[in-house]
C-alpha cells in the first residue's frame, strides 16, 4: 500500500532527511586514505544519536535471514555495490565509497547516499560516479505527479546504458515515510509509462546503483555487502523526495556534503 503524506508529515520527512545529509558531511569530513570503516560508522552512530535520532540500519532485519545489519552506515568499497558492512577495512588512495545512511526522527526516516572518492581516483571511476550522479537527477526530473514510476527508471537506464554501464537490477528505490521502505518499489530501469502513478504526497527515494562492467551482482558471505560479481567498481548516489505537481521537492541534500568536499565535488 501506498501511503500519501500530509504537508505536516513531508516536513517530519525533511527534518530526518536533513540529518542525513549532515551526517554524510561529518563522515566525509573524517574520509580520508588510512581511515577503517568502522572508523566512519562511530563518526556517524554518535553524530545521529547526538541530534536525537536513531540510526534505522542499525539492527536492520535481514530479509535474506541471517543477522540484523550491525552498524549505522553502509560503507560499500570499490567493488561492492551496497549494503557493505563498516568494519577493519582501510580505505586506501584511489577507493570510492558508497556510504548510504539512514535515520528515524520524530517517527519519520530518512535516507540518502553518496560515493564519496578516497584520495586520487582514476577518470574512469571518477566518471562512473559523476554519471551515477547526473543519473539520479534524471530520474528526480521525471518523479512528477501524473507520470509513471517506471517512467523514473527508463530515464535512469537509458542515461547510464548510452555510457555503456551496467544498471543493477536487484536492488532499487522505494517508497519512505513511517517506515524507511514502503511502497512502491522504484527500479532503476524500466519501462515509459509503466508502474504505478505518481502522485502528490507520495514520497519515494530514488538511488541508482551503476556499475562500470558488467551488472550482475552477488551478495557476499556476510548476508549484507552486495558485490558486482566481476569486482568492477560501483556507484550509489540517493535522494527522498516528496512528489509534486511541479518539480520533486527533494527533502535530503548533497549540499552540508559537498561545502565539505570543496573544489573535490564534480
Ligand atoms: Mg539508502
Ligand atoms: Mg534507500
Amino acid at each position: 500500500m501506498i501511503f500519501l503524506k500530509t504537508e505536516d508529515e513531508i516536513e517530519l520527512l525533511r527534518k530526518s532527511n536533513l540529518l542525513v545529509g549532515k551526517t554524510l558531511a561529518e563522515v566525509a569530513k573524517v574520509l580520508q586514505p588510512g581511515v577503517t570503516t568502522a572508523e566512519l560508522d562511530k563518526v556517524a552512530d554518535e553524530f545521529i544519536r547526538d541530534n536525537g535520532a536513531e540510526p534505522t540500519f542499525k539492527g536492520y532485519q535481514n530479509p535474506y535471514g541471517g543477522i540484523p545489519f550491525p552498524a549505522s552506515i553502509c560503507t560499500s568499497v570499490n567493488g561492492q555495490v551496497v549494503h557493505g558492512v563498516p568494519g577493519d577495512v582501510v580505505l586506501k588512495d584511489g577507493d570510492v565509497v558508497s556510504v548510504d545512511c539512514g535515520v528515524k526522527l520524530n517517527g519519520f526516516c530518512g535516507d540518502s547516499a553518496y560515493t564519496f572518492c578516497v584520495g586520487e581516483v582514476s577518470e574512469e571511476v571518477r566518471n562512473l560516479l559523476k554519471v551515477t550522479k547526473e543519473a539520479l537527477y534524471i530520474g528526480i526530473g521525471e518523479a512528477v505527479e501524473g507520470k509513471r514510476v517506471g517512467d523514473i527508471g527508463y530515464a535512469i537506464q537509458q542515461y547510464c546504458e548510452d555510457h555503456t554501464y551496467g544498471v543493477v537490477r536487484e536492488f532499487a528505490g522505494h517508497g519512505i515515510g513511517r517506515e524507511m521502505h514502503e511502497d512502491p518499489f522504484v527500479p532503476n530501469f524500466g519501462k515509459r509509462g509503466s508502474g504505478p502513478l505518481l502522485k502528490r504526497g507520495m514520497c519515494i527515494a530514488i538511488e541508482p546503483m551503476i556499475t562500470l562492467g558488467d551488472r550482475k551482482v552477488v551478495l557476499e558471505n556476510d548476508d549484507w555487502t552486495v558485490r558486482t560479481l566481476d569486482f568492477s567498481p560501483a556507484a550509489h548516489f540517493e535522494h527522498s523526495m516528496a512528489i509534486t505537481s511541479g518539480k520533486a521537492d527533494i527533502l535530503s541534500s548533497f549540499q552540508f556534503i559537498e561545502e565539505v568536499l570543496g573544489d573535490k565535488v564534480f
